[in-house]
């Protein structure tokens, strides 16, 4: 397995100490930065498994050193750490495609199940070598390919840039065409643990995926809405869906 490598960006030194102390357990190496100049400098120039960033930093904040992140990467998962709740509909919202939050003051023990679960969710939707090289082109629906092991997609050959939420959602979605899917569902399968309320992030995303993949976001012919239910993905000729 890949080495598990964890960036901290936490000023607050009690806190740092602590998320750290409990996050070497289950992974190689924590790397704490105390501000944010070194956070934006080894988030960007350096490999990691998962970023965790304090929202309210010296230097650039939590919301500049994500967007930079996006720049470059994405698909490396993100967690927000915010002490304000009247912040969490940025952090969730459209800007900064960070994948999870939690609000200040967290248990160490959420914060602990919420980066088992954003590592559990990485290896579920990692495809083994194997299979990544049997579906390496995975064609889902007419002009729309996959490529699992690549982490890419493609729109009538346009690589299309997707976060890692986006990412997730429509490999789920594809490898299970026609199922119809509540956003509670959604939730538990793409964002994992602990996001119950947030049915509407579900929405958010949706919307933000389908204004990438759809030729008419306002007539999705993909990801199109099941009324009093939820969302399905609708597989269309020349469906070889090989995972
Ligand atoms: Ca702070």
């Amino acid at each position: 397995m890949k080495k598990r490598r964890i960036l901290l960006v936490e000023d607050e030194q009690d806190i740092a100490d602590l998320v750290s102390l409990h996050l070497r357990d289950m992974c190689d190496e924590v790397v704490v930065a105390s501000d944010g100049f070194g956070g934006m400098r080894l988030a960007t120039t350096e490999s990691w498994s998962l970023v965790i960033l304090d929202l309210c930093l010296p230097g650039p904040d939590g919301l500049e050193i994500c967007r930079a992140i996006r720049r470059n990467s994405a698909y490396l998962p993100i967690l927000m750490l915010t002490s304000k709740s009247s912040e969490l509909d940025r952090v969730l919202g459209l800007e900064t495609g960070a994948d999870d939050y939690l609000t200040k003051p967290f248990s160490v023990l959420e914060l602990v199940a919420r980066v088992r679960a954003i590592f559990r969710r990485i290896e579920n939707l990692q495809f083994s070598p194997e299979q990544a090289h049997d579906a390496s082109q995975l064609v889902t629906s007419g002009n729309l390919s996959i490529d699992p092991s690549r982490r890419e997609v493609r729109l009538d050959d346009q690589l299309i840039d997707l976060t890692a939420r986006e990412f997730d959602l429509l490999s789920y979605f594809a490898r299970n065409p026609g199922r119809v899917f509540r956003r509670a569902d959604l939730l538990d399968e793409v964002w994992g643990y602990g996001h119950e309320g947030y049915e509407h992030t579900v929405n958010s995303h949706i919307n933000r995926l389908r204004a990438k993949i759809e030729h008419n976001p306002s007539k999705p012919e993909m990801i199109v809405t099941v009324w009093g239910v939820g969302y399905k993905f609708a597989a269309q000729n020349s469906l070889n869906v090989a995972v």
